[in-house]
């Protein structure tokens, strides 16, 4: 694929520089069978420096994730080489199956069978802690 033109799939852009590794790995983009690019520090009038996510597929993406990596990213839908949704991207209130607890005595460690959720619980600093355990994720 040349980066530049996606047929169906999706770009996430104005990603924080630095934070494209970071949302690639949470949105699991590694392990899957797609055609995807990560590119970092591309130059943006607006920001000085941004992250880029090209998916050269139409997959479903966890807007959840993206909006606890970067809320400021934009996700645009493209269909047939042409813009055709733009996702508006928040700060989730609570986060599943995303981030693992760093507790080794929490009980979603012990049980594996628990599901691993956060909530938002300072908005302003945007700070997750574990349901179960209150511990900070980092
Ligand atoms: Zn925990």
């Amino acid at each position: 694929m040349t980066v530049d033109s996606i047929l169906n799939g999706v770009v996430i852009d104005h990603i924080t520089a630095g934070s494209g590794m970071r949302l690639f790995e949470l949105l699991k983009l590694d392990r899957m069978d797609v055609t995807v690019a990560l590119m970092k520090n591309v130059t943006s009038r607006k920001m000085g420096r941004k992250d880029i996510i090209k998916i050269d597929a139409d997959i479903p993406i966890d807007l959840d994730v993206i909006g606890f990596v970067d809320p400021g990213a934009t996700v645009n839908i493209i269909k047939n080489g042409e813009l055709a949704e733009k996702k508006s991207i928040r700060l989730p209130d609570t986060l599943k199956g995303v981030l693992r607890c760093k507790n080794p005595r929490c009980i979603v460690t012990t049980e594996q069978e628990l599901p691993q959720i956060f909530r938002l619980t300072d908005p302003a600093e945007r700070v997750y802690r574990c349901v179960y355990c209150e511990t900070k994720a980092q």
